[in-house]
């Protein structure tokens, strides 16, 4: 395909363990096996391919990062190539030892998720014990270390209450930035969506509560904010849109558009070991499958927001409808809108969800 843009970022998966159990959490239901996971010679090659593609950030992410004892070297040889580097963690296991190490190899930013504001729900929903209080522990000792940091809430019916005190928690830790992010229905998300979906109304005070912080906040916290779409009236900007800004790679080398592209089962996603991310970025067929406006429904075609929204999410599409080429069913010019706001507000209106399906760690 002509005109392609290069990739902004790339999300490197190193691994798919990790000692949380998040019952959200982005990773395949299907995960990748300690004996899968890429070595540390070939994640290089990758990381060089990625700068050489064009992408300034890479993201290492996980399941969690730091059980991978290679990573202060894949941090240093991003560096060498110049990319900006961020480590997404769930921040058990992010000792001084570790954190000297990865400044040292050129680290720029932290981000650590939080799943409550105190250890009962925190700990709960991650399914660890003593989650909470070595994550605010390892939060001080970002700072300490003069790294940027940004606090993730993950927003769910179990911590929705706990909001302001986020905001609370996070200007006190000195964290640059707070990200609201209300959990994806996708993967474990979908699979525990009675269990975590909000109700409508904590939603619209979720969104009231964000923009009074906005304004009681500036200048010392930047807050973003991810909705739960299902209850919007046009959907999020997937990715900003398929295969156009982020790729993702899997632990075992899988290259995707998105973390959950695999929910797509007619699309065959390339390997780094078959060919060149430049190829793959711009010639593999599944990248191209919802590149740009070309392949969109009639009703989005014609729809000034086509360029803003790229359709929403296909993956979203494919879980809900069945079909991954249908615009996503949360717009309400989408005839599956009714359905899924039905589906959401039964399911939020349960007054006790059901338990947790928690993920476990792949060995
Ligand atoms: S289980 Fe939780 S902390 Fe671990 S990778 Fe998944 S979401 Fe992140
Ligand atoms: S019709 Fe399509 S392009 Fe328009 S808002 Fe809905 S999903 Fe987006």
């Amino acid at each position: 395909m002509t005109g392609v843009e290069p990739p902004l970022a790339l999300l490197a998966e190193l691994t798919h363990r990790c000692p949380l159990r998040c019952p959200y959490c982005s990773n395949p239901l299907e995960m990748d096996a300690r004996a899968d996971e890429m070595d540390t010679e070939t994640w290089k090659r990758v990381l060089s391919e990625a700068k050489a593609l064009g992408a300034m950030q890479v993201h290492f992410s996980g399941g969690e990062p730091t059980t991978r004892p290679d990573l202060g070297e894949l941090v240093s040889h991003a560096t060498s190539l110049g990319l900006y580097s961020n480590l997404i963690t769930a921040a058990v296991a992010l000792t001084d030892a570790k954190l000297t190490e990865l400044k040292e190899a050129g680290l720029a930013h932290v981000q650590i998720s939080f799943q409550g504001t105190e250890p009962d729900i925190a700990d709960r929903i991650s399914g660890f014990d003593g989650a909470f209080v070595r994550k605010r522990e390892a939060a001080e000792r970002v700072i300490a270390h003069r790294l940027a940091l940004t606090l993730n809430a993950v927003i769910n019916r179990h911590n929705v209450e706990q909001l302001p005190v986020f905001f609370e928690m996070a200007a006190a830790m000195k964290a640059r930035r707070l990200e609201v992010a209300h959990v994806q229905y996708y993967g474990w998300g979908l699979k525990n969506r009675a269990a975590l979906i909000p109700t409508q109304a904590q939603v619209q005070e979720t969104t009231r509560l964000v923009e009074q912080a906005r304004e009681d906040y500036a200048g010392q916290l930047v807050i973003d904010y991810v909705v739960p779409d299902y209850y919007s009236r046009r959907p999020k900007s997937c990715m900003n849109g398929w295969a156009r800004r982020f790729f993702n790679i899997t632990p075992a080398g899988k290259v995707l558009p998105c973390h959950a592209a695999e929910s797509i089962p007619h699309l065959n996603f390339p390997t780094v070991h078959q060919a060149s991310l430049r190829d793959i970025w711009h010639n593999d067929p599944a990248f191209n499958a919802y590149r740009g406006t070309d392949w969109m429904p009639e009703t989005c075609q014609s729809c000034d927001n086509k360029k803003i929204d790229w359709a929403g999410c296909r993956c979203q599409a494919m879980a809900l409808t069945g079909d991954a080429a249908n615009m996503d069913p949360v717009c309400e010019k989408s005839p599956f809108k009714d359905l899924v706001l039905d589906l959401a507000e039964q399911e939020a209106a349960r007054e006790t969800p059901p338990d947790f399906i928690y993920r476990e760690s792949p060995r």
